[in-house]
């Protein structure tokens, strides 16, 4: 078995993408493997070189490492420079580095599985990380026709909308709250999307804003991998959910798709990945 592509990151043990992308392989009968690259800061640049080699197809870039990789590879796309974050980077032909974010057309991906139309949409997101700041690209790019981003610390949100300003051509209408100001109930009251992109709910039990906003018209959607306390209450108050198993399955199809040029098998990553988790879990 050939190694050919890893996950370059620091912590990386607790990644499901091997499970997913040795499936995908498989499936194709290519006789490679996706491995595990802990990568300390410092030892960054030296992992990055390797991939030059021409036994190698790429890598896919986690935390801490998004942004940072970006100056130690040779061109990036037009939308992990809008993000500012590299996630997976595809060997060329001619031995160059080419970084693309894969987040945010997973996160679209996931979205039309899930059959709700960005365009003209009306979308509350809960976060402003780098999560908040893929899916905010992806839809406000979509044509979202308004975005309301509700964060913790409104400085953080300020500055991501700052940021998109910059590097996208039309902004739809966009209103910017505290996650425990009143006024977020009356913004979900008339949304259809509901995105939490914050970390709360990672621990099994904080949820990131009052269920009782949550309404039975909207798509919830929590980024996190398994279902949540938010969207178990989400359920229960008669709204469609999705957790975030999917844009991570999209996203892996599009970087498997730029490494090989073969149709990801979305439905076996998929699969793999959730058998992947419950062993994890
Ligand atoms: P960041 O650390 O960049 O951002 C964390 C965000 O969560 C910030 O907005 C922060 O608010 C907020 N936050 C953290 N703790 C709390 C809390 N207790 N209550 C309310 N808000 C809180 O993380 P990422 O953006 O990288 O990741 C966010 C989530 O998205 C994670 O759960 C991650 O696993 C998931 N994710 C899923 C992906 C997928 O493919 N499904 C892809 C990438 C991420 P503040 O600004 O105030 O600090």
């Amino acid at each position: 078995m050939l190694t050919t592509v890893g996950l370059i990151g620091d912590p990386v043990a607790h990644s499901i993408s091997p499970a997913m992308h040795n499936a995908a392989f498989a499936a194709y009968g290519i006789p490679e493997e996706y491995v595990l690259w802990p990568t300390p800061a410092a030892n960054l640049p030296e992992r990055v070189t390797l991939l030059r080699s021409d036994k190698m197809r790429g890598a896919n870039v986690t935390l801490p490492h998004k942004s940072a990789v970006m100056p130690l590879i040779d061109t990036v796309d037009h939308v992990a420079q809008a993000i500012g974050a590299v996630n997976t980077i595809v060997r060329t032909s001619g031995g160059g580095l080419h970084g693309l974010n894969t987040d945010a057309p997973g996160f679209i991906r996931a979205l039309q599985s899930a059959e709700y139309q960005v365009q003209g949409g009306r979308a509350v997101l809960l976060g402003s990380g780098g999560a908040a700041r893929a899916v905010a690209y992806a839809l406000i790019q979509d044509g979202v026709r308004s975005l309301v981003i509700a964060n913790r610390t409104i400085d953080h949100a300020v500055a991501l909308l700052k940021n998109l300003e910059c590097v996208v051509d039309t902004m739809p209408s966009t209103h910017i709250v505290g996650l425990d100001d009143q006024e977020l109930s009356k913004q979900i009251e008339h949304a259809d999307l509901l995105v939490n992109a914050t970390s709360a709910g990672l621990d099994g039990r904080t949820l990131p804003l009052d269920p009782e906003h949550i309404h039975a018209g909207l798509l919830v959607v929590d980024l996190i991998y398994h279902q949540t306390p938010f969207l178990s209450a989400a359920t229960d108050r008669g709204a469609v959910t999705q957790d975030g198993l999917e844009m991570l399955v999209q996203q892996g199809a599009i970087a498997f798709e730029a490494w090989t040029n073969h149709a990801a098998p979305t439905d076996i990553m998929r699969q793999a990945a959730k058998k992947a988790l419950e062993k994890h879990s």
